[in-house]
C-alpha cells in the first residue's frame, strides 16, 4: 500500500550545513497494518510524514501509494490525494474558528459528501472517541486532549486507505492514550487501512504490528551504540525485537 524508497530530505539551516532530516529511508506499510516509527525528538519523524502527505517534495527517492509516486504530483493532485485517499493526524490542530466539534470533525466530509450528510456521518466516531457529550461545544474551547480527538475523528472521517498519525496521543493521559491507540488499530483492521504512526512514546509502539526505529533520519540498524533506546523499546513488545535485530520476532512473522 505505502512504499518508501530511499527517501531523502534536507532542511536548510540558514547558512550552515543543511540538516539531513530524512536520510535514505526505505520501508513499507501494508493494507490493514499498523506500523510504528519510533524515534526521539528531532529524528525526522514529522518531516517523513510531510513527505508522505505530499506537503513537501523529497530531494530524492519515491513515495509510492498503491504504486503511484505521490512525490511528483501537481499541487491540485496532491490536494485531492490528501482529501480522498489520506488521513493525516498532524500536530497543528487546525480548527474552524468558532466551529463546534461536529463541524470541525466533519470538515473533510463537507467537501466529499456535503454538510448535512457529513455532520451525520462523523458523529458515531466522535462518540467512539469519548466526545459524545461535547458534540455541540466550540472546538477552540476544548482541552488539548479533546482537540486532538476531534482531529483524529476528522482524519478517519473519509475512511482513508492510508492514515498517518504524528504523535496522536501526545496530549492524552495514559488511559485515554490506550483507548485511542486501540481504536486506531481496530479501525485500521476493520477497514484495511494502512497506518503509519510516528511517536517518541515507547508505550505507543506496543500497539503496532511492526516497529521501526528512526535515529538522525535513518532507520536504525542493530548497533552497539544504540544507547538506551534499544533495551527500553525492546522490552515492550515482541514485535520490537524483530524490528531492532532485523529478524522476525516469531517463526510465523511475515517476511519483510
Ligand atoms: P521529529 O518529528 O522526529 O521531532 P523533525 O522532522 O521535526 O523531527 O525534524 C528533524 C530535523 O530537521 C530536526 O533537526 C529539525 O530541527 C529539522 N527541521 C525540521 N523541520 C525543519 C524546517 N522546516 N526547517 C529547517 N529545519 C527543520
Ligand atoms: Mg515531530
Amino acid at each position: 500500500m505505502l512504499k518508501l524508497r530511499d527517501l531523502v530530505k534536507h532542511h536548510p539551516t540558514g547558512g550552515g550545513e543543511p540538516v539531513r532530516a530524512v536520510d535514505g529511508v526505505s520501508m513499507e506499510v501494508r493494507a490493514g497494518e499498523m506500523v510504528a516509527l519510533y524515534g526521539p525528538s528531532g529524528s525526522g519523524k514529522t518531516t517523513l510524514l510531510t513527505l508522505v502527505a505530499a506537503l513537501v517534495a523529497p530531494d530524492s527517492g519515491a513515495v509510492l501509494v498503491d504504486g503511484r509516486d505521490i512525490s511528483i504530483l501537481s499541487d491540485a493532485e496532491a490536494a485531492s490525494y490528501r482529501l480522498h485517499e489520506l488521513g493525516y493526524i498532524d500536530q497543528a490542530f487546525e480548527l474552524l474558528p468558532g466551529g463546534d466539534v461536529i463541524q470541525n470533525a466533519a470538515l473533510k466530509l463537507w467537501v466529499t459528501v456535503g454538510v448535512r450528510r457529513g455532520n451525520r456521518e462523523v458523529a458515531p466516531m466522535l462518540e467512539r472517541l469519548g466526545l459524545g457529550e461535547r458534540l455541540c461545544h466550540r472546538a477552540d474551547l476544548l482541552s488539548m486532549g479533546e482537540r486532538q480527538r476531534v482531529m483524529i475523528a476528522r482524519a478517519l472521517s473519509t475512511e482513508p486507505k492510508l492514515l498517518l498519525a504524528d504523535e496522536p496521543t501526545g496530549n492524552l493521559d495514559t488511559q485515554r492514550s490506550r483507548e485511542v491507540l486501540e481504536l486506531l488499530r481496530e479501525v485500521c483492521r476493520e477497514r484495511g487501512t494502512a497506518l503509519l504512526l510516528v511517536t517518541h512514546d515507547p508505550q505507543a509502539t506496543a500497539y503496532a504490528d511492526r516497529v521501526h526505529v528512526l535515529r538522525d533520519g535513518r532507520l536504525a540498524e542493530v548497533d552497539a551504540d544504540a544507547g538506551p533506546l534499544t533495551p527500553a523499546v525492546a522490552a515492550l513488545a515482541p514485535t520490537l525485537t524483530g524490528a531492532i535485530t532485523g529478524t522476525p520476532s516469531a517463526p510465523s512473522a511475515p517476511p519483510r
